[in-house]
């Protein structure tokens, strides 16, 4: 993972001061490191039985779209208010200064289905601990959570309610 680690570029104070942003863009640049990351993502979960990857607006859909193609199984969106069409459901989360807001559509998934969630980055935890909520609250089993970078120093690992947290770069 080493190689994949070399690519994140760190860029402070975006997008407000004292926020390193980890900047996944070279990662996804290249091709075969891209490869290889939509692969190791995948690898935990190959055989955990999973029907859909949902992915959380908007950089999450870069890895979760290949990972469901790796796995042999169907996408969903999880996005911000007012995005998606159909019906949906909407669960609120702290951020640091006021709310947000995640939205999923309500016939997104069968109940009962096996879903592993994916995002670029766990930071607090505050937006997968939605994404859960709302993949819970369509009738999902979220078999795991399958991240590329952990920034370990702000605990979201214990925020996601008992899913089990794969990440392949940690930031201590
Ligand atoms: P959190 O809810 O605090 O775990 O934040 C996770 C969400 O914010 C993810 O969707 C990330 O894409 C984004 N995010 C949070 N912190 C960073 C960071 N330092 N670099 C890049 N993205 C971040």
């Amino acid at each position: 993972m080493e190689d994949l680690r070399s690519l994140i570029r760190d860029i402070p104070d975006f997008p407000q001061p004292g926020v390193v942003f980890k900047d996944i863009t070279p990662v996804l640049a290249d091709k075969e490191a891209f490869a290889r990351l939509v692969k190791a993502m995948a690898d935990p979960f190959r055989d955990a039985g999973v029907n859909h990857v949902a992915g959380i607006e908007a950089r999450g859909f870069t890895l979760a779209a290949p990972v469901a193609l790796e796995l042999g199984a169907g996408f969903v969106p999880v996005r911000k208010p007012g995005k998606l069409p159909y019906r949906t459901i909407r669960q609120e989360y702290a951020l640091e200064y006021g709310t947000d807001s995640l939205e999923v559509h309500v016939d997104a998934i069968t109940p009962g289905d096996r879903v592993l969630l994916v995002d670029d980055v766990i930071a607090t935890g505050g937006t997968a601990q939605a994404a859960i909520k709302l993949l819970q609250g369509i009738g999902a089993e979220v078999v795991g959570f399958s991240v590329f970078i952990e920034l370990v120093f702000l605990q979201g690992n214990e925020m996601l309610d008992g899913v089990p947290l794969h990440a392949l770069v940690k930031y201590d």
